[in-house]
């Protein structure tokens, strides 16, 4: 489900690797169960079909639990439904042709959800369009259901920063929390922030292939240069995220790696 988005996001998981989202749709990954996607860019069905599914399972009507991820800020409809607005719809009521928006649908279907992840930094922080001026009072998802939500399964808000995040992070977090939803594997350890603590305990810093120059007192002078960053805004040394040893995608890129 989508708030305020960019999409980038879904583009991330679909370069996933380990495992791959096809993996998960095909149910080939041992103790995992079958995933059925409902995704508003790559779903087959649109429109009332699309919409269908939500319905479902806000009734119950679903023959498995649902796992609700969320990509982008949440923004509060009270601010645009003062002008008679929306700012982000998914799906019209059938009996009353009525707009529903994305955060309707978060309310309906929060309470009931076996998991819900908050990928990227727009679902997890609020984003930029949380940034100072912030004229759609968004905010992330902790803020919005409160840092005590728990889901049907007992499982908080899972939180998987990052703008783009790695897919295979949200991909591993997402297999470890299944596991957990079917039966043979202990909950995630998350973090005070509700991140997965394997994946974010250490700083970029720690594992940054140019720490050697860091080392050395030797600095980029400006973009392009392959020496340490740091003189040009990196937050590596604070920021806990495994972007150097991971990559953006498959092993390759990330901020200090291109
Ligand atoms: S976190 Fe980044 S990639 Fe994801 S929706 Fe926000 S701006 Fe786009
Ligand atoms: S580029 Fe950033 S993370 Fe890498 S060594 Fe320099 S300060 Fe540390």
């Amino acid at each position: 489900m989508v708030g305020g988005s960019c999409d980038g996001c879904s583009v991330a998981v679909t370069g996933g690797t380990h495992p791959r989202v096809e993996h998960l749709l095909a149910g080939i990954i041992p103790g995992l169960p079958r995933v059925e996607l409902v995704h508003t860019v790559v779903s087959t069905e649109s429109g009332p079909e699309w919409v269908h599914n939500l319905f479902m399972a806000e009734r119950g009507e679903l023959d498995a639990p649902y796992v609700i991820t969320w990509e982008g800020s949440i923004m509060d409809e009270s601010v645009a439904a003062a002008t008679g607005g929306y700012w982000m719809g998914l799906g019209d009521d059938p009996q009353t042709g009525r707009q529903i928006s994305s955060l309707e649908w978060l309310d309906r279907l929060a309470p009931g959800a076996a998991a819900i992840i908050a990928i990227g930094t727009c679902a997890t922080w609020g984003g930029i369009p949380s940034a100072k001026g912030n004229v759609t009072n968004s905010m992330g998802m902790m803020d919005y259901l409160g840092k005590d939500y728990r889901s049907s399964f007992g499982v908080p808000v899972v939180n998987i920063p990052g703008c783009s995040p790695i897919g295979d992070n949200y991909l591993e977090a997402a297999s470890a929390t299944l596991l957990f939803l079917n039966g043979l594997g202990p909950l995630p350890e998350f973090d005070e922030l509700g991140r997965p603590a394997w994946l974010f305990g250490e700083t970029v810093h720690r594992h940054c292939p140019r720490a050697g120059y860091y080392e050395e007192g030797v600095f980029a002078e400006e973009y392009g240069d392959k020496e340490c960053l740091v003189e040009l805004g990196c937050w590596g040394p604070v920021v806990q995220c495994n972007i150097a040893e991971r990559g953006i995608v498959d092993g390759h890129g990330g901020c200090m790696n291109v």
